[in-house]
């Protein structure tokens, strides 16, 4: 079975057609500036070279056909004909309390993810453009949906409530949702596996760490806390985003700088996090160039950023009453040595034995960055989530087709 995994932006879109079989990715691409007459379409299949195109893509619709155009393209295609496509799945980052796992779309599920656009005004509505647009350009096709909040959904209640009215929870669904669960969700498995135990006897403490950040308590399997909240701004201190901060600071800042609702949205969002604290950049490596060249605001950022990371991570050893592996992940997590190094040292408490020379050694596979004799061993893996999401929906389908 060919799986198309779409994960649709309102200007963008990007794209990874996988053979199930044996789970190689045979093209992938995305579709930039849609809406203007000088959209650019990147295609990359697995047996050739990039093609970049740029050409007038007005629509989500118009986005869709020309990838498909490009899969079945007679000189850099991978198909012969789109009824070798079986599935298509997408990213949905909000699923609310409606979606406690993937579906395949219907009529109904397309008419909850419109319920949700209030919760995720920037995301749901361009992934809905990208379920129509697949619609009209393969109307026979099975699509299914995999949420970045569904793999949250076991959160007990007394970690998703907020401590403040409960009207504002159950009049307009004021709760911790958590993001980023698909990758969550991908690690842990490899976690379980690299491991050879069964994820339902770990506790793990997954740091998904890139320019969005967040780390999640996984007992036995399930989500049982997360840092992002009901919005991905709550939590880690991030490239651009502040994290946790105390709520009183929004309408003082509002009053002292004459800041509107909109624009304090944005400060927090934008402007915060590495940014704001180094004055320079929302990017770890030239935080991490400006820190070694001894620029004392790049050293504070990384500091806050390494801070606020370690306590969520003894909270969330707290949360399950212990831990047995740390997993990073994400851009930074996979990549910065300098980062994990500076977590695990003064995690020594918990019987954490960092190896050094294995924590600097570059690798694409997952591996362990602690001695043997570790209490809790730390390891590096790096995130799939479109893999992730390609088997979601190709479970759904296999499913569904036995059902029929
Ligand atoms: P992601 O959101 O997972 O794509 O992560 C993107 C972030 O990863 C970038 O903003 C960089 O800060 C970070 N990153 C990528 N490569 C490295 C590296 N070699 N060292 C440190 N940080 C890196």
């Amino acid at each position: 079975m060919n799986i198309l995994v779409i994960n649709a932006g309102s200007s963008s879109l990007k794209f990874q057609l996988y053979a199930m079989n044996n789970e190689a990715v045979l093209a992938k691409g995305r579709v930039e500036r849609i809406g203007m007459d000088s959209a650019i379409l990147t295609y990359e299949p697995s047996n050739g070279s990039e093609v970049r195109e740029v050409q007038e893509i007005l629509d989500h619709t118009a986005a869709i056909r020309k990838v498909l155009d490009m899969i079945l393209h007679s000189d850099y295609g991978v198909l012969k004909s789109l009824s070798e496509i079986q599935a298509v799945g997408h990213r949905v980052v909000h699923g609310g309390e409606s979606f406690t796992g993937s579906v395949v779309v219907d009529d109904a599920v397309k008419r909850e993810i419109r319920q949700l656009f209030d919760l995720a005004p920037l995301h749901n509505p361009a992934h809905m453009l990208g379920i129509v647009a697949v619609e009209a350009n393969m109307p026979e096709v099975p699509q299914a949906v995999v949420f970045d909040t569904a793999f949250h959904q076991t959160m007990p209640p007394v970690a998703y409530l907020y401590p403040i009215p409960m009207v504002l929870y159950k009049k307009h669904k004021i709760r911790r949702y958590g993001f980023h669960g698909t990758s969550h969700m991908y690690v842990s498995e490899r976690a379980a596996a690299y491991l050879g135990k069964p994820l339902a006897e770990l506790k793990l403490i997954t740091c998904h760490i890139g320019n969005g950040c967040s780390c999640t308590a996984v007992l036995h399997g399930r989500s049982v806390d997360t840092s992002m909240g009901m919005t991905p701004l709550e939590g880690l201190m991030m490239g651009t985003r502040s994290g946790d901060i105390d709520p009183a600071i929004v309408p003082y800042a509002m009053a002292k700088e004459e800041l509107t609702l909109g624009e304090v949205n944005s400060m927090l969002n934008k402007h915060s996090g590495l940014l704001a604290i180094s004055g320079l950049s929302s990017d770890m490596r030239e935080i991490l160039e400006a820190s070694e060249a001894g620029d004392r605001n790049a050293q504070l950022a990384f500091e806050m950023y390494e801070y606020r990371l370690r306590k969520y991570i003894g909270a969330y050893a707290a949360a399950m009453n212990g831990v047995d592996a740390i997993v990073f992940t994400a851009g930074v997590g996979e990549n910065s040595a300098a980062l994990r190094a500076a977590v695990c040292r003064n995690l020594t408490y918990l019987g954490l034995e960092l190896n050094e020379e294995a924590n600097v050694r570059r690798e694409s596979a997952d591996r362990a960055i602690t001695t043997p004799e570790s209490r809790v061993q730390v390891l590096v893996i790096p995130t799939n989530e479109e893999l992730m999401i390609a088997r979601e929906t190709h479970k759904l389908i296999l499913q569904q087709n036995d059902v029929v």
